[in-house]
């Protein structure tokens, strides 16, 4: 099936089973916000609790924060992005459709990567087990002939945007003879710099009201805060800060579904280091993360770093993390080495020293950041990617299953009396009424076992337990695995014991040290 349709029946099975809706849709939706619903939330849930405990429970040196999401306007002056924190913006005019600049020519890009792999595969058929892939990439005349176009649009594309040329952006875009997907024209606007932040007031008279924004990411809340908690939690360089909430940003192409959205939710992790060993530790972060995404078990092959060649002036080393979604490798989390940068602008707006007293050296200074950022709702959107399956039994039956980590499932299990007569339900009721306070645990009698086990698989249960008739007569159930659909027959008492191993944020968690 090609990607595009998978993808389709990704965001189509989301909201058929109470994942993710589009928000307002009664009034025909808002671009680029959703809601979450009720299997939806407890996904989130359940990976806002991974992330946070494997930052804040496994490391002495973290600790969390939630702060505002308004803050003083002059932190954003500070931070840059009242400033600099644009997209460059393009429309077709006859197709009145609004684009990125710098993603349509990255676009471009990808469209040479993608013909010289075209050009590979074909090569790798035809020579079969004989073919050395490397030195076709680097013999081959017409992987060449590509691979040189390609990497004089990059450098010229690099070269614009580090010195945001506007024109040359533009001038790319024709060179190239990029047309718009909807209307098939060259016929392109100049292109303008676009602010991505949401502004509305603050106060009550018109007078006396100030222009504030809604925070276009997380990180600068930490940030303002780094000496409250320094002090306060007698914190000790080095030493991270980490936080969840919502971000806002006006992005001018909102699509693919969760990717990109006006209203989301980061994860961030300022981790505080010492001037000068701020790379010992970006490749430390690097690997911890890393091993944080695999250890959910989808395949090495499903992640891949992505370092940027093109770094913020401020930053002196930075990278994605990049997955794969099935519309192609995406980032879903960036860790940057961030130097002294924010905390340096801020002591210079507000006037106030934001230094660090080492008491082993005696020295002062303002300490360096390395930043890891993930988001939420991006996160959310790979593992329904990576989870989905649609499979073919040995009856010729299909089954549409959702292979979620156990431990991010939101409903752990399922209890279902064989038949719905002989004193079955009673017992399973009871089952449930224990089960429930350990596991997100859901009853249900309706319609054949056949067709309940595939509403769970749909929606991700990670185990069914079926009470029947030997239940009654050893305290024994049936405890049948959503992926092999194996059945093992364990004691009622033992139930809390196996089902907690298997299906909680503590065993992955154990898994990360
Ligand atoms: P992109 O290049 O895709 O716009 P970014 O590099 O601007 O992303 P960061 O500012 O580094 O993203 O934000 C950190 C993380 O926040 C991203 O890796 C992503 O997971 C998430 N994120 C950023 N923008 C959005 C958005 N509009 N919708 C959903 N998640 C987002």
């Amino acid at each position: 099936m090609a990607q595009e349709d998978v993808f389709k029946k990704i965001v189509a099975h989301c909201k058929e089973y109470g994942f993710v809706f589009p928000s307002s849709e009664i009034y025909d939706g808002l671009g680029a916000v959703y809601d979450y619903g009720q299997l939806g939330v407890e996904l989130k849930n359940n990976i806002k609790q991974y992330w946070w405990q494997s930052m804040v429970l496994l490391h002495d040196n973290i600790v969390g924060i939630d702060s505002a999401i308004f803050m003083h306007p002059t932190i954003w002056k500070a931070s840059g992005h009242v400033d600099a924190f644009n997209d460059p913006l393009i429309d077709n005019r006859d197709s009145k459709k609004r684009y990125r600049a710098d993603v349509l020519i990255e676009d471009q890009i990808a469209k040479y990567d993608e013909k010289i792999d075209k050009e590979v595969a074909k090569a790798a058929k035809r020579f079969k087990e004989n073919f050395n892939e490397e030195q076709f990439r680097t013999t081959s005349p017409r992987v060449l002939e590509i691979q040189v176009k390609r990497d004089a649009l990059h450098e010229r594309f690099a070269k614009a945007m580090n010195e945001n040329n506007l024109e040359e952006l533009r001038q790319i875009i024709l060179d190239e003879e990029i047309v718009c997907p909807i209307s098939g024209t060259r016929n392109w606007t100049e292109v303008r710099q676009f602010n991505l932040m949401f502004s509305t007031e603050m106060g009550s008279t018109a007078d006396a009201s100030m222009k504030i924004y809604l925070r276009p990411e997380t990180a600068q809340g930490i940030f303002v805060n780094y000496l409250n908690v320094q002090k306060t939690g007698r914190m000790k360089i080095p030493f991270g800060i980490a936080q969840i909430g919502k971000a806002f940003r006006n992005e001018i192409v909102a699509r693919q579904f969760i990717f990109r959205m006006r209203e989301f939710e980061q994860m961030e992790m300022q981790f505080f280091v010492k001037p000068g060993t701020e790379l010992e530790w970006f490749p430390k972060w690097k690997e911890t993360r890393l091993k944080w995404h695999k250890a959910l078990g989808f395949g090495d092959d499903h992640y891949r770093f992505h370092d940027h060649e093109k770094l913020a002036h401020y930053a002196n080393a930075a990278t994605d993390i990049e997955f794969l979604m099935p519309f192609g490798f995406k980032e879903v989390e960036g860790i940057h080495s961030r130097t002294n940068f924010d905390l340096s602008q801020h002591q210079k707006y507000s006037g106030k020293k934001i230094e660090y007293f080492d008491p082993e050296t005696g020295e002062s200074y303002t300490p360096y950041v390395i930043e890891t950022s993930i988001g939420v709702d991006r996160m959310f959107l790979s593992i329904m990617s990576a989870s989905f399956d649609e499979e073919t039994l040995e009856n010729g039956e299909k089954r549409t299953v959702l292979k979620l980590p156990a431990a991010l499932a939101p409903v752990k299990l399922a209890v279902l009396p064989l038949l719905k007569k002989d004193g079955l339900p009673e017992k399973a009721r009871e089952i449930v009424n224990n089960l429930r306070f350990h596991f997100n645990t859901q009853y249900d009698e309706k319609d054949s076992i056949g067709k309940r086990y595939r509403r769970q698989d749909a929606i991700g249960t990670p185990y069914c337990i079926t009470v029947d008739h030997q239940t009654l007569e050893d305290n024994t159930v049936t405890l049948r695995n959503r992926d092999t659909m194996q059945q093992e027959r364990v004691a009622i008492d033992d139930l809390t014991g196996i089902i907690e191993e298997r299906v909680s944020i503590t065993s992955l968690l154990k898994t990360l040290i």
